[in-house]
């Protein structure tokens, strides 16, 4: 296994790579990705909107006003959160939208290209806790489940990429869903935003300055 500098490094390669993929034609660049950092916290968005590309960063937009605003309630404000958790995604490119006006929801051909990248973060970060944002991602990593009512509000633990984790699935924080907004969903998220804050792993993120934080991993 290699040491945290070397983790660190080949994590700042991987992300410079990931940047120059362009190995999906019907997906729209550039690749938006989060910070190369290392954390005991993943969190896995489904893919950028129209937004996030010229912003440059993964959740720029509206829903990422309402995501930052749930976290910022746990004591981690949007910088610190994106300076302290790696911020992955199931597809790193706009799909463009789908037939309906929505965005197009990626092919199972593209989730699995888009995996690969997945998987190398996996191996690299080594996260205690992974946090899915909506149904796409959550399918990830808890393919049984059938519906958000099952699983937000819980820890679930899994072996992801044949590493064992928590997770903490979140619904979308996106303004076109009501399913956060309404019971019970609006019950559900409440708990599950309990859960994250008692969580060892969000602790360490809270609580530690990046400095602190690189230290307790190279302990981890
Ligand atoms: S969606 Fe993923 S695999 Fe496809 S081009 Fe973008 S970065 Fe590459």
């Amino acid at each position: 296994m290699p040491r945290t500098p070397d983790r660190l490094r080949l994590l700042h390669a991987h992300v410079d790579q990931l940047r120059q993929c362009r190995a999906c034609p019907d997906m729209i660049g550039p690749v938006v990705s989060g910070r190369p950092v290392l954390s005991p916290v993943m969190l896995v968005g489904q893919a950028p909107g129209n937004r996030e590309g010229p912003a440059g960063k993964p959740f720029a937009w509206t829903a990422g006003k309402t995501m930052f605003g749930w976290f910022a309630q746990l004591g981690v404000d949007e910088e610190g959160f994106r300076s302290r958790v790696y911020m992955a995604a199931v597809c790193r490119c706009f799909p463009g939208k789908g037939a309906k006006g929505g965005d197009r929801v990626p092919s199972p051909e593209e989730i699995a290209r888009c995996g690969v990248h997945l998987a190398a973060e996996v191996a690299l970060v080594r996260p205690r806790l992974v946090v899915p944002v909506g149904k796409l991602a959550i399918a990830q990593l808890l393919p049984d489940a059938a519906q958000l009512v099952d699983v937000v509000g819980a820890v679930h633990r899994v072996t992801w990429h044949g590493h064992a984790c928590d997770v903490l699935p979140l619904p979308h924080p996106s303004g076109a869903s009501t399913w956060h907004r309404t019971e019970p969903g609006k019950t559900l998220l409440a708990r599950a935003l309990a859960r994250l804050g008692q969580h060892e792993a969000w602790g360490a993120i809270r609580d530690a300055g990046p400095r602190a934080l690189a230290a307790a991993e190279a302990r981890a």
